[in-house]
């Protein structure tokens, strides 16, 4: 038990951490572009704030949170996502005092106790933005272009982009009556489940999996059919919006998020995946959220993904990483003089910002080339007796095979400048 890492985590090992490196690379970039900040909130909080801000009656909360009582009797969580934890911080911090709309992303560990199944893990890792402060449709459709614009940079190719509207609770209440009214008559046919959702949640019974339910709720009025005049207005603008900038969409009008506070525009993002299509990402506005949390009102959306479907999905598509950074100068020796010389060497070549290794098991000449070959590295120099009595070194530039025997005190330049 000791040598094995709890059931659903995994360690992210060298030779696979640089494809992480490379992905929060091209996230930072583009999110210092569309003129998000990060934020780091902690890893745990109070059990509470899930209850409020993701939702009692949510899968996440009920069944799937790592819960326990800390050395001073208060009920602490492992976060199941970030959300809820941006949105305290907002409102701890106090950023509604400041110029709207506030924008933050974040990337790190999530945990929910849920089955372990391919692609499914305990911890995982997301990648989530959220903007506070502005209900203007333009900050929705930059959400989405900034998800837009991110699948793409990573190369991954036939993208969906889903798209629809929940409206506001006005619209939901009218939407909520017209969806009784429709599926009273087939109330004993619906699965258990939505049974229960009937009186507490119906909306989610548009996306439940069973065949019957579907069968049942395939003509039903959507949110889409109940929009008050000013939430169609606002779906109006998000579609017109992406138009102008040529990112297409398809209005998917089963596409609901179930919980009171979730408003306006939800979408999500399809990719092709082992022939099925799978979800790479999905977000939404959520207008009610920040009060519900203990704010003032405040409008707010966010947009998450999982970082360990991303990766797989790239890798099924073919996509290849860019490798991890190379050393830059090996030095191999022979004897004990070469080596204390080579000690110094690769101390200086780290010192002018170059990577450099060197023999530290104490391997033979052969071995060490073999190694430096290993590295890929760009140089390698060799050092023994006979060079250091001449006080060279042989510098080999390992793209073309060429040796210069270079003076050991201008080894650092020579190498620097060649670079
Ligand atoms: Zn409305
Ligand atoms: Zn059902």
């Amino acid at each position: 038990m000791l040598t094995l890492g709890p059931k659903g985590t995994n360690d992210i090992m060298p030779g696979e951490i640089e494809k992480w490196h490379y992905i929060e690379d091209i996230i930072r970039k583009i999110c210092h572009e569309y003129g998000y900040s990060e934020i780091r909130t902690p890893i745990f909080e109070h059990t509470e704030l899930f209850h409020r801000g993701v939702g009692d009656t949510t899968d996440v909360v009920e069944k799937e949170m790592y819960t326990f009582e800390d050395k001073g009797k208060r009920s602490i969580s492992l976060r199941p996502e970030n959300t809820a934890s941006a949105v305290r911080a907002y409102v701890e911090h106090k950023l509604y005092a400041s110029p709207q709309p506030v924008k933050v992303y974040y990337i790190g560990q999530m945990f929910r106790y849920a089955n372990v199944q391919a692609g499914r893990y305990r911890q995982f890792h997301q990648f989530g933005v959220e903007v506070f402060g502005s209900r203007d449709p333009a900050v929705d459709a930059e959400v989405i272009a900034m998800a837009m614009d991110f699948y793409n940079r990573l190369g991954l190719k036939e993208i969906e982009l889903h798209i629809n509207s929940v409206g506001c609770p006005q619209c939901r209440s009218a939407h909520r009556e017209e969806l009784h009214n429709y599926l009273k008559p087939n109330f004993d046919g619906l699965c258990k489940l939505c049974q229960s959702r009937f009186t507490r949640n119906p909306m989610r019974i548009l996306d439940c999996k069973e065949e019957q339910c579907q069968k049942f709720s395939k003509d039903a009025p959507t949110t889409t059919d109940c929009l008050c005049e000013e939430c169609a207005v606002h779906f109006e603008g998000v579609k017109k919006l992406l138009d102008s900038i040529g990112i297409s969409y398809i209005v998917d009008k089963r596409l609901v998020r179930g919980l009171d506070y979730y408003t306006n525009t939800a979408f999500e993002i399809m990719a092709r995946d082992i022939g099925a299509q799978s979800s790479i990402g999905g977000g939404g506005r959520y207008d009610g959220l920040i009060e519900q949390v203990g704010g003032p009102p405040t409008p707010g959306i966010g947009y998450a993904l999982g970082m360990e479907r991303i990766i797989t999905t790239m890798e099924r598509q073919g996509i290849s990483f860019p490798k991890g950074a190379q050393v830059d100068v090996f030095i191999a020796t022979l004897g004990e003089k070469a080596k204390t010389k080579a000690f110094q060497l690769v101390y200086n070549l780290r010192g002018s910002g170059l990577a450099a290794e060197m023999d530290l098991v104490g391997k033979s000449l052969k071995a060490q080339m073999k190694q430096a070959n290993r590295f890929e590295c760009k140089f390698t120099l060799i050092l023994g007796e006979e060079e250091l009595e001449k006080g060279i070194a042989v510098v080999r530039d390992m793209a073309n095979g060429e040796q210069a025997e270079v003076p050991l005190q201008e080894v650092v330049q020579y190498i620097a400048e060649k670079l």
